[in-house]
């Protein structure tokens, strides 16, 4: 099921026209579907009916304030990764008390601020860490919630870059050290001990890696029992993945009902984290053909888009699908790479793809709405797109295009 499908010949978001949309609004543009992300975030929250459960949206996955609004309505937590994330989902009306705080390295001022705002839980990854949260908990008068993100060392077979639960990853605590790690920090009084967290990597297409997890958490949780040390909740972190070419995406439902199986008969509430099987296909990022050209050997098609607003292909050699607004036929297809106008060779959205294009035709890449956006910079001076968020009829320029003066704030000339 995706919300951009065409209808008489035009990709559609919901019920508007992507190429009215372009028109009105410019390219390069994400746009958003209220109806994906609703109902994707529902396939995890129904998926976990019956057992104590909470979704929590990696934030980090898309930040948009309406987005993450979105969400909260429908009774979502966060798992965020900074201060400014956990602002951001404050600002959106998120409940304080359904996040969870992941990251390598959260600062001592971060710690403050989730404290102050009550978050549900700390991931903590490092003794370090504890320790840094243990002294700032203590300053403040108060204990502070926390999970050990432990390492279960499976190998979740995805890219190298969005895998985390080896040895060798700097992410979590190894498992084997997490046991006296947890006895420390039963001793601590600024530290209350809430549950245990994993997380082994993202875009994952089977969930037996996330299952092999599962049961050495669990195993864990067993040994802590028998030391006195009773955890609350299991956060099983985020990773499944998504269609972005011929993949075969896992269902939520498969997944969960292999937890629920696992954790009959244990008074454990449910924590996961799924980023981009929520907003991924709830989005797209629109371009415009400049022109075409022919190179020595190959075609291109310069779009205005660029790395710089999409950076998942040239970061991950990432796959994205590319398809025309307003598919034509009166034009021969040819193979094409698409690039940008971004000074560096890496610089492309799509390699030796079949597309017949014109000068101004538009093009769609499918499944942005997660690490894209939030991944853009302005690079070469290029202002980052409008987020338009598609509810039905309804359009919401959920961030409006940046303006030269958005650029350059903050940045003074000598006297
Ligand atoms: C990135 C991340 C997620 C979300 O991963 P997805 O693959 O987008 O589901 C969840 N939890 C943690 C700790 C993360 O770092």
């Amino acid at each position: 099921m995706n919300d951009f499908e065409y209808r008489d010949g035009v990709l559609h978001a919901e019920n508007v026209s992507v190429a009215d949309l372009a028109q009105r609004y410019g390219t390069p543009c994400y746009i958003y579907s209220r109806a994906g992300l609703t109902r994707q975030f529902r396939a995890f929250d129904e998926a976990l009916s019956g057992i104590d459960h909470r979704v929590c949206f990696a934030v980090k996955a898309n930040s948009n304030l309406a987005v993450l609004q979105v969400l909260a309505r429908l009774g979502a937590g966060f798992d965020i990764v900074s201060g400014g994330e956990l602002q951001r989902v404050l600002r959106a009306g998120g409940d304080p008390a359904k996040v969870v705080f992941s990251g390598v390295g959260k600062t001592r001022a971060e710690m403050q601020l989730a404290l102050e705002a009550g978050i549900d839980c700390f991931n903590v990854e490092s003794s370090f860490e504890l320790h840094q949260l243990n002294e700032v908990a203590q300053r403040m008068g108060v204990r502070a919630p926390i999970a050990l993100r432990v390492n279960p060392d499976v190998d979740p077979k995805t890219h190298p870059y969005i895998s985390t639960g080896l040895k060798k990853n700097k992410f979590g605590v190894a498992i084997a050290e997490a046991e006296s790690l947890y006895l420390e920090a039963a001793t601590m009084a600024g530290i209350r001990i809430k549950g245990v967290a994993s997380h082994i990597g993202s875009q994952l297409l089977d969930i037996a890696p996330l299952l092999d997890a599962l049961d050495r958490v669990l195993a864990l949780v067993d040994r802590l029992a028998a030391r006195g040390i009773g955890l609350v909740h299991i956060d099983c972190g985020g990773g499944l993945g998504v269609r972005y070419k011929d993949e075969v995406a896992p269902d939520p439902a498969d997944w969960a009902a292999a937890v629920k199986d696992r954790l009959r008969g244990r008074a454990l509430r449910v924590i996961t984290e799924p980023g981009r099987a929520i907003s991924g296909n709830a989005g797209v990022l629109v371009t415009r053909v400049l022109g075409l050209k022919g190179g020595q050997s190959k075609a291109f098609a310069v779009v205005d888009a660029a790395m710089n607003d999409l950076l998942r292909p040239t970061l991950y050699q990432a796959w994205m699908e590319i398809v025309p607004v307003t598919p034509r036929s009166d034009v021969p297809a040819c193979n094409v790479d698409v690039v940008g106008p971004v000074c560096e060779t890496g610089d492309w959205l799509g390699q030796d793809r079949l597309l017949a294009l014109k000068p101004g035709d538009l093009l769609a890449v499918r499944t942005a709405g997660a690490y894209g956006f939030v991944m853009a910079s302005n690079y070469n001076t290029r202002a980052r797109p409008v987020e338009l968020l598609v509810d039905g009829d309804h359009v919401h320029v959920a961030r409006a295009r940046e303006s030269f003066d958005d650029l350059i704030r903050g940045e003074n000339l000598l006297p």
